[in-house]
């Protein structure tokens, strides 16, 4: 099967954010069409309604993403509106999400190297040691034990999802 980078798990996450439910089934349809498409067709093609397709196409059109032609039909006098995807647009907007992210991850690495970090072991809460010990090693939230994590365990973790995030900008730039 060839590489389609509309399955990649980043291309799917931004869009679910950004453009809701259904949007990536909406983007892989007008990615794939050679010409632009009515709404309508959209909806056939996806088995989504004509007015979530709309919605959806809103969102991305906010966003640079979908773009439309207008023709106007000499019979009724309305306006037919065709739709297409500004692929550069689109893979643009990802990377510079996926690397916000690996920035953001970069700077939670090295304060989590300079601070001893307690974990509730519900996960409701991640405190520095000099308020766990306030607390008495209790979790603000729920009152359970709190654990102090390895900060090299912790370390490596955000390293891994550092090094993913960076695979997956390589594999978009490619697109
Ligand atoms: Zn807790």
């Amino acid at each position: 099967m060839a590489f389609k980078i509309y399955k990649e798990a980043a291309f799917v996450d931004f869009l679910n954010k950004n453009a809701g439910k259904g949007s990536h089934l909406v983007v892989v349809v007008l990615w794939e069409s050679r010409k632009p498409m009515k709404d309508e067709k959209i909806a056939d093609k996806t088995g989504l309604k004509v007015t979530e397709v709309r919605t959806i196409l809103n969102r991305l059109h906010y966003r640079g993403i979908a773009n439309y032609e207008k023709e106007r039909n000499e019979k009724s006098g309305w306006y037919n509106y065709s739709w297409f995807i500004d692929k550069k647009k689109l893979i643009g907007l990802i990377i510079e999400e996926l690397c916000e992210t690996a920035d953001k991850l970069e700077k939670e690495k090295t304060i989590k190297e300079n601070y001893t970090i307690f974990v509730c072991k519900q996960g409701c809460s991640e405190i520095p040691f000099e308020i766990a010990a306030e607390y008495n090693f209790r979790c603000p939230e729920c009152g359970r034990d709190m654990n102090c994590i390895n900060p090299k365990k912790l370390k490596n973790e955000i390293r891994k999802k550092v090094i993913s995030i960076k695979k997956q900008i390589e594999a978009l730039k490619k697109a």
